[in-house]
């Protein structure tokens, strides 16, 4: 019987999957990964997701050894890659998980177009959410392309079921004698790291801990970035190491049970509103494609956002003057990963103390970040530059210290991250209100903190003021 390849992607496990599941309905599977020229240049582009990928290339590839196969690896352009592999096992289908970044589209189509001229049939799964954009159009299609707002998509969203396609004992894979390239190691992207201790299995555990103790005080963790206590799932979720079905179905069910307190069972309905901002995101770069390089909003699209700063490098390089804003910068930098509370803060001070470009910020990051889901980063950069789907009346301007206060009022967070101010004592981070009294303060005298590179209050009404010009006087446009 002619086996169906399966190309791995961004979905490298085999529970709970939407992709192999409609495979290997049709036959049995010949799971394949092709590193082509897109995926490595996003390897290439940060050193830990590229450590992140390999370890979870090989657990994949470790699992499918123990149900008698191997993960066939080829490196080139995925058509011709594909076509040859197809030949050489007699395959006629090919199956694979859609993407939902423009980029990532227009590579699918392109590929499902060379496919077919070649005679193979393709099936392309929606994986990646737990409710794809077309379950939440058809439920509602007066919704039309999508939706435009968090609030009436959230509405919708908690009432809709994630399907299921938890049968990996089922999948039958092919034998074939087609012979792999090696597992992808992380120096072929010029990383010096080891490949991540990554992969389904550690992403399942993570996920059912989180679920029995820091999931009943995500309200509280979300607040709070020096305890740590968020799932941390963003990067296997973005690797496809873990199904959004199965975070948001399991969810659901610890919700239902009788013995949960009212903060434990909210701080689980909180958590589900952040895996709904998931598939927010998602819809909303797969139905507004131009987002991938322009704002959402119209009206935003030529506000005169800089391209540069003086100090754009020292917000690079977590040395604003800011301590929150330099914690979660240097967290980034150290770790993959930043604190979802403090990347807003982070994303603030740069859309507007500094007043540059929301893609300034994003292709930084990008650097530094193991996630690697680009309709995750462009919805939320555009979120918190106020060009995006946040319809808020004005820009959410955070003032980097209060929000210090509120989040960290122990300083926890920031002498855990800025080696400079580990020795001071908690009161002496909180108290700095001013550019000019800082001056005075030990925060930053005989030590190499440096000082605020601009001053807030000054920085943020010249924004506002800015804002205020270029708006047209009838206002944000409203929106679904
Ligand atoms: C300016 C900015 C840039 C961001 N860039 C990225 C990015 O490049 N890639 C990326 O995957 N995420 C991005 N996020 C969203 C979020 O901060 C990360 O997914 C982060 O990893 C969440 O930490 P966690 O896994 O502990 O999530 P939790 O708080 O435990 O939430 C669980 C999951 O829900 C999803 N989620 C939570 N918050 C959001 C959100 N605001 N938008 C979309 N999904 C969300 C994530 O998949 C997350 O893993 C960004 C947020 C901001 C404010």
């Amino acid at each position: 019987m002619a086996p169906v390849l399966y190309r791995f992607t961004r979905d490298l496990r085999l529970h709970d999957h939407a992709g192999l599941s409609a495979a290997s309905a049709l036959g049995e599977v010949l799971p394949v990964l092709v590193i082509d020229r897109a995926m490595e240049a996003r390897l290439r582009t940060s050193p830990r997701r590229a450590a992140f990928f390999c370890g979870a290339a090989a657990a994949l590839d470790a699992s499918l050894r123990e149900r008698g196969t191997q993960l066939v690896v080829r490196r080139g352009n995925a058509a011709p890659v594909l076509k040859q592999l197809a030949k050489a096992c007699g395959a006629h289908t090919l199956g694979w998980s859609a993407s939902f970044d423009a980029l990532g589209v227009q590579a699918d189509r392109k590929l499902q177009s060379d496919m077919e001229e070649a005679g193979l049939r393709t099936i392309i799964a929606m994986d990646a959410p737990a409710i794809g954009p077309e379950e939440t159009t058809a439920a509602r299609p007066s919704a039309g392309d999508g939706y435009r707002a968090f609030v009436p998509y959230h509405e919708l969203w908690r009432e809709l079921q994630p399907a299921s396609h938890e049968a990996p004992l089922f999948l039958s894979f092919a034998q074939s004698d087609v012979v792999s390239e090696p597992l992808p190691q992380p120096s072929e992207f010029g990383s010096q790291l080891p490949a991540a201790n990554a992969g389904e299995t550690l992403a399942a555990q993570r996920f059912r801990a989180f679920l029995q103790n820091d999931g009943l005080h995500y309200a509280f963790a979300l607040g709070a970035p020096a305890e740590d206590r968020t799932s941390r799932l963003g990067a296997d979720l973005s690797f496809g190491t873990i199904a959004a079905r199965t975070i948001v179905r399991e969810t659901r069910e610890r919700i239902d049970d009788p013995f949960l307190l009212t903060e434990e069972r909210n701080s689980l309905k909180l958590f589900l509103r952040s895996m709904a901002f998931r598939d927010f995101f998602l819809q909303l770069a797969w139905y507004n494609p131009q987002t991938q390089t322009e704002p959402l909003q119209e009206k935003m699209r030529d506000f005169p956002f800089a391209k540069s700063h003086p100090a754009l490098d020292a917000w690079r390089s977590g040395c604003t003057g800011y301590p929150l804003v330099d914690a979660g910068i240097r967290q980034l930098h150290a770790t993959g990963w930043m604190h979802p509370r403090v990347r807003y803060i982070a994303a603030s001070f740069l859309c507007f103390d500094l007043g540059v470009d929301w893609r300034a910020g994003l292709s930084e990051w990008d650097r530094h970040l193991i996630e690697d889901e680009a309709a995750l980063a462009i919805g939320n950069w555009q979120w918190a530059a106020g060009v995006g789907a946040d319809l808020a009346a004005y820009p959410r301007i955070f003032n980097p210290r209060k929000q210090a206060r509120r989040f960290d009022p122990a300083g926890a967070y920031i002498r855990t991250w800025i080696p400079e101010l580990a020795h001071l004592p908690a009161g002496a981070i909180g108290a700095a209100r001013t550019a000019s009294s800082q001056i005075e303060l030990p925060l930053f005298s005989g030590n190499a903190y440096p000082q605020p590179v601009v001053d807030h209050e000054r920085a943020a009404r010249e924004f506002l003021k800015r804002y205020q010009q270029f708006m047209p006087a009838s206002g944000r446009q409203a929106s679904r």
